[in-house]
């Protein structure tokens, strides 16, 4: 072990390690990918804040999307259109292509691996409707997220560990990544990370890092994601120089508990489930008349957010939309939605077999985040090539921008994605990834920054808690960046972004301790959140078009003359966004498929 003095005030032991790869994550795309690492024989390391079962994807409820066709008839190029539809024409059709394709072997892959599924009287996995999934392109909806009744992300992620724990991969176990380390040339070279539980600081010198961080969902005062959502790998990306790519596009899911927030899987509408306003009327009717309640996230939102906002929402206050699912019978919700039965008497005290839960759209899921090609390599655009990759680093998962679900995400391709995506990055680390005795040193000085700003942080003596700066955060994202947006709005909210940076230097930090100092570790998830935060804000305000999650007062068309290009941010350490932009992959992998040319979205 190591010991080094911080050039501010601390003294540090460090650990010194060196891997093959250092996957940080531990939820759905992380286990994946580490399995996947193991398997192929790289020495690998799994680094995670969390145990590996407590990661948000445990929390996952409505299903996997593949078009089985166990319960109807299907095919992976209407599932393919539907992504790509559902993306608003902003996803990358390779990437589209390549996940649609794989999904199928995807799931029986879990099949085998021993995920249990809920089956059809036949022995089938069974498969129910979800929002945007439609047979023969947009027909009508068809049955395709296969689900494990509504805790399909529960049973996927046990899995997935009980996998991992087969291969020869260690798992280092609430240990917090705190910064890449980076090279003078751009390349990633490693990992520094803090031990919760017994202060020492651990050095992973690897040939590939993969950031599989998940969403940073609790930027918004209102969100269905786990508490430990912070955006830790786009704050390190960002840091480390990497851009973000299509951070504006923040989904927000239709049925969140009012007022609580906790999610009802959009499963509950899969199985029959249906809104209504305070007038008792079934308004998705008039907004989307073949989709209905089942068109995409994005859509239903927003008909909830103008329902309300034209005077029909239930309660005293008119501020929320009502759930129906008590026509579906006991029997039904007992065997198929058992898990938001509970959650809908703990959270709001009703009983779904008897009256409507009362919903309203929360934050759900980030479709922005660290660009990547579809084999999970983390990209730098340049002059020359807006495809440059960047040496040792790659990611997966919601942390990642493939970009497989572009300005909207379709629901039940997140953990499709999270599967699809972590084998093909193992794949590709397998392929290019040389014996161990190769892992080169690191540069001097390796990690000193990432320390420094850890000191910083553990001997803050500014008068403002961080709960209260992280609160006023939230407010600002709820307020300013929203189901609906405009510019003055928008303009508001980069300023007020702008004010919370320049509060930095009064952060207040009590304890100075390194052990489960919980106080230091939420100032450091409070840096990722502010980080990803900005480049989000930045990102609405100057995107002049409404597409997907992005629903602008001022632009209210699709502009795809001007728009159909994602948003490439870079940011600097005070704050400053610079915003570039790089063309949509307009092109399939194979040529047996054609691509599907951008038209109007209607569902
Ligand atoms: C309530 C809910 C229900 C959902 N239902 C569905 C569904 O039915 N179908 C679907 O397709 N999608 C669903 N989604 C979306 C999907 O579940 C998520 O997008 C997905 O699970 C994210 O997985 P992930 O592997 O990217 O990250 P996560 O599962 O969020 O895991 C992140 C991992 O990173 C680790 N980590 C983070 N920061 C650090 C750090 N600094 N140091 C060390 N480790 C770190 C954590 O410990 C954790 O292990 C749902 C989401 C929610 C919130």
């Amino acid at each position: 072990m190591n010991a080094t003095t911080s050039p501010l005030t601390g003294s540090y032991r460090i650990v010194d390690h060196a891997y093959d790869v250092v996957v940080v994550g531990a939820g759905g795309s992380g286990l994946r990918a580490t399995l996947g690492m193991g398997a192929a024989g790289l020495k690998t390391a799994c680094v995670t804040k969390v145990f590996p079962t407590r990661s948000h994807t445990v929390a996952a409820q409505g299903g996997i999307g593949a078009s089985l066709g166990n319960m109807a008839e299907d095919n992976w190029r209407w599932h393919m259109y539907d992504t790509v539809k559902g993306s608003d024409w902003l996803g990358d059709q390779d990437a589209i292509e390549y996940m649609c394709r794989e999904a199928v072997p995807a799931v029986q892959e879990l099949e085998h691996m021993g995920v249990p599924f809920s089956r059809t009287e036949d022995g089938k996995i069974y498969q129910r409707p979800f929002g945007g999934h439609m047979r023969n392109y947009g027909e009508a909806p068809v049955p395709r997220a296969c689900a494990a009744a509504d805790r399909t992300g529960h049973a996927i992620l046990h899995t997935l560990y009980q996998q991992c724990l087969k291969h020869n991969v260690e798992f280092f176990v609430e240990y917090f990544a705190i910064d890449l380390i980076m090279d003078d040339d751009g390349a990633c070279r490693g990992v520094m990370a803090w031990c919760l539980e017994d202060g020492t600081l651990h050095r992973f010198r690897a040939q590939k890092v993969v950031l599989a961080t998940g969403g940073y969902g609790r930027a918004y005062h209102s969100c269905t994601s786990a508490h430990t959502c912070t955006g830790d790998g786009g704050g390190m990306a960002i840091r480390a120089g990497i851009p973000m790519q299509d951070m504006e596009f923040v989904q927000f899911h239709p049925t969140g508990i009012f007022p609580a927030g906790c999610l009802l899987t959009e499963g509950c509408r899969g199985e029959g489930g249906y809104l209504t306003n305070s007038e008792g009327e079934r308004f998705m009717e008039r907004y989307a008349p073949t989709a209905k309640d089942l068109a995409s996230r994005d859509v239903v939102s927003r008909a909830m957010t103008i329902e309300i906002n034209e005077g029909r929402g239930c309660g005293p206050e008119k501020n929320y939309i009502m759930l129906h699912l008590e026509h579906l019978g006991p029997e039904i919700l007992h065997e198929r939605l058992p898990g938001i039965s509970e959650t809908a008497r703990i959270f709001a005290g009703i009983d779904v077999t008897k009256e409507p839960v009362p919903v309203l759209p929360t934050v759900h899921y980030n479709m922005g985040g660290i660009p990547t090609n579809y084999h999970g390599e983390v990209i730098r655009p340049t002059a020359d090539d807006v495809d440059a990759v960047v040496p040792g680093l790659m990611a997966v998962g919601e942390a990642a921008c493939v970009s497989v679900h572009g300005a909207n995400r379709l629901g039940t391709n997140s953990l499709l994605d999270l599967v699809v995506f972590g084998r093909a990055a193992a794949q590709r680390a397998a392929a290019t990834t040389k014996s161990e005795e190769v892992i080169p040193p690191l540069p001097a000085g390796a990690g000193d920054a990432a320390i420094a700003r850890f000191d910083r942080l553990r001997y803050a003596k500014g008068k403002t808690h961080v709960a209260d700066m992280r609160s006023k955060l939230q407010r600002t994202m709820q307020k300013h960046a929203a189901v609906f947006r405009n510019t003055e709005s928008l303009a508001q909210g980069v300023e007020k972004i702008k004010e919370i940076w320049s509060e930095i230097p009064d952060i207040s930090i009590n304890d100075r301790s390194l052990i489960w100092n919980s106080d230091l570790m939420e100032a450091l998830e409070f840096e990722n959140l502010l980080a990803n935060a900005t480049v989000t804000m930045a990102g609405a305000d100057a995107r002049h078009e409404s597409r997907g999650a992005q629903a602008h007062d001022d632009y209210p068309d699709r502009d795809d003359k001007n728009w159909m290009k994602h948003t490439v941010a870079h940011m600097t350490d005070t704050g400053d966004v610079t915003l570039s932009y790089r063309p949509v992959h307009m092109k399939t992998l194979t040529n047996d498929v054609q691509v599907f040319p951008p038209k109007k979205r209607v569902y």
